[in-house]
């Protein structure tokens, strides 16, 4: 497992930590130290549109590089975050950390594609949570349309009635939103129709399994043509085949993320991968093969 997460990571974490309140406060005492110390950075996974081949946008993913042990997934601390109520200010610097960088890339001259920010349900339980991303985006310049949040079906379901509020507080900023994990949760279709998103992500476990379960097939099928029928974009996570990709091209799937076009990248890596991207999308657009 470790193994598939990349060089230099090192999977520390033991399921018995969660029963050890030892364990726990310890964890939480260095990701006070941690967030106290900028030891988080982000990783971004490109997000590509299937027809074009264009890098339409960016999922931020965050990673904690702790000294001692080195890079840690978001698997292993973002729930003990949410606990000891760090997930607040963690969150906060997530966000205003993937606009500026998003910024940045634009101001640089390259390509401009969107950056999506996973929100915690906890986040997104404040209610003042659209008066931050209002100011996160006029302190660092981006513009809201390159600002998408993702939001988990499960999260959004929690309190259905609340999150078409919120969702509304936060559209009319004029940022994208999308439901994550599509597919995992208990969507009522009433509420679907009514929550102001613009994109549902079909969750990975789906999308793994095109080519080996009729019964994934035929509930990613779904999704996508759900999507299409509410007027949403739809976009598959976990992309790792042509065959799979092949599938959702078939059915006229949006976009796509995944290993199969890229892992999820260090900063560094993303303005090469935007420029290469552009333009070999150019080059297909003028009808020149690759
Ligand atoms: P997610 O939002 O569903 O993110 C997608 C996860 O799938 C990422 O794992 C990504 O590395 C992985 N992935 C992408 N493509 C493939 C593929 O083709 N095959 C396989 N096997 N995996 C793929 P990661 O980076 O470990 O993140 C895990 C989860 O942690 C995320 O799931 C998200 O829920 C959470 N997370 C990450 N960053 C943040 C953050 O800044 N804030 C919050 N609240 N949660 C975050
Ligand atoms: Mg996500
Ligand atoms: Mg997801
Ligand atoms: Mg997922």
């Amino acid at each position: 497992r470790a193994k598939d997460m990349g060089r230099n990571t090192f999977q520390f974490y033991q399921p018995e930590m969660n029963t050890s309140v030892g364990a726990r406060l310890n964890l939480e005492r260095r990701l006070r130290r941690a967030l106290r110390d900028g030891e988080f950075l982000l990783h971004y996974q490109p997000q590509v549109d299937i027809e074009t081949g264009q890098i339409v946008g960016m999922e931020a993913l965050v990673r904690w590089l702790d000294p001692e042990v080195g890079l840690v997934p978001p698997s292993a601390f973002i729930p003990v975050a949410e606990e000891s109520g760090l997930i607040g200010p963690l969150s906060e610097w997530v966000l205003r950390e993937a606009c500026r960088q998003n910024k940045a890339w634009q101001d640089e001259g390259l390509p401009p594609a969107r950056v999506s920010v996973n929100l915690s349900a906890r986040q997104f339980q404040q209610r003042d949570i659209a008066k931050l991303v209002m100011a996160i985006l006029e302190e660092t310049g981006l513009e809201p349309q390159y600002l998408e949040l993702e939001l988990t079906e499960s999260t959004i379901m929690r309190n259905a009635e609340e999150a078409v509020t919120m969702l509304a507080e936060l559209h009319a900023l004029g940022i994208g939103l999308a439901i994550d994990d599509f597919g995992t949760g208990y969507s009522s279709l009433s509420y679907l129709k009514r929550f102001p998103v613009d994109r549902l992500k079909i969750d990975r476990s789906f999308v793994s399994d095109i080519g080996a379960s009729s019964d994934d097939e035929t509930i990613t099928s779904a999704i996508i043509a759900l999507a299409h029928s509410l007027q949403l974009q739809v976009i598959a996570e976990g992309v790792e085949t042509a065959a799979q990709l092949d599938f959702l091209k078939e059915r006229a799937c949006n976009e796509m993320q995944g290993y199969f076009f890229a892992r999820p990248m260090p900063h560094d890596a993303i303005p090469e991968m935007l420029q290469q991207a552009g333009a070999l999308s150019a080059r297909a657009a003028a009808g020149v093969p690759a």
